[in-house]
């Protein structure tokens, strides 16, 4: 079970609190989508899941078990970033398997878990190939896949989509959620676009400056949003 529990979350740089306690309750299998404008602390907060930030104050434990002192690689998450970050001299099988060699798994399950991984995202065809041979929705699955080959119990996405145009963004949000569907891995998925929260989400977070304003399902955010900011950021268009 990978339930997410963030209580009291604080985070400053310096003197200059960026996140001033926050409470989200995120359980086993939920896809949970942090939404808010830029700046708000999103990536913050992800980031502290990840084990890439400190915490200035509060908690968060993923399975039960308080992670705060944990690094990254002893937490069970694999992140996925707006910038691809794929190796450029490295084929598809190659970046793919980067984390399982580091972890140094042995060869019989960097194959299976590779084998697996490709054939869920439909890159058998591509595994020899460089990313500059990948189209942008390639690219992106290359980035997944890396995430996947890990079968990591959490999945933390940090604006995935935003490098790719209008089309290809409506394509790869549908293929998210097949994945989700298919894995049931908690995801923490973050976005600035309300469109986006609003079709992919199980629970949305919506963050201003620092704090969360509302959780709820998409539909309670639209039907009865808490205050004035809920409903316009929810209810304006993208
Ligand atoms: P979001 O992802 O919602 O756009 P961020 O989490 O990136 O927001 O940033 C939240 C706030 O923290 C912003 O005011 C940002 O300038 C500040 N911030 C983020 N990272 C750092 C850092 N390394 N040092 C100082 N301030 C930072
Ligand atoms: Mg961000």
């Amino acid at each position: 079970m990978a339930d997410v529990n963030i209580s009291g979350a604080r985070k400053a740089y310096g003197g200059l609190n960026v996140l001033h306690g926050v409470n989200i309750e995120i359980h086993d299998g939920e896809f949970v989508v942090l939404v808010g404008p830029s700046g708000c602390g999103k990536s913050t907060l992800l980031r502290m899941v990840a084990g890439l930030e400190g915490i200035t104050g509060g908690t968060i434990s993923i399975g039960g078990k308080i992670v705060n002192n944990l690094p990254p690689k002893d937490r069970d998450i694999a992140m996925v970033f707006q910038s691809y970050a794929l190796y450029p001299h490295k084929t598809v099988a190659e970046n793919m398997v980067f984390a399982l060699r580091l972890q140094k798994q042995p060869a019989e399950v960097i194959k299976q878990r590779l084998q697996a991984a490709a054939e869920t995202l439909d890159l058998v065809p591509y595994l020899h190939r460089y990313p500059r041979q990948l189209s942008g929705g390639q690219r992106q699955r290359v980035a997944m896949g890396r995430a996947i080959v890990r079968s990591p119990q959490v999945f933390l996405f940090d604006e995935p989509l935003s490098n790719l145009d209008a089309k290809l963004r409506v394509q790869m949000r549908k293929e998210i959620k097949e994945l989700h569907q298919r894995l049931k891995t908690t995801t923490i998925y973050v976005t600035h676009d309300q469109v986006e929260a609003m079709t992919m989400a199980d629970k949305i977070v919506v963050m201003q400056g620092g704090n969360v304003e509302q959780i709820g399902t998409p539909l309670e955010l639209y039907d009865r949003p808490r205050n004035t900011f809920v409903a316009t950021f929810i209810g304006s268009p993208s």
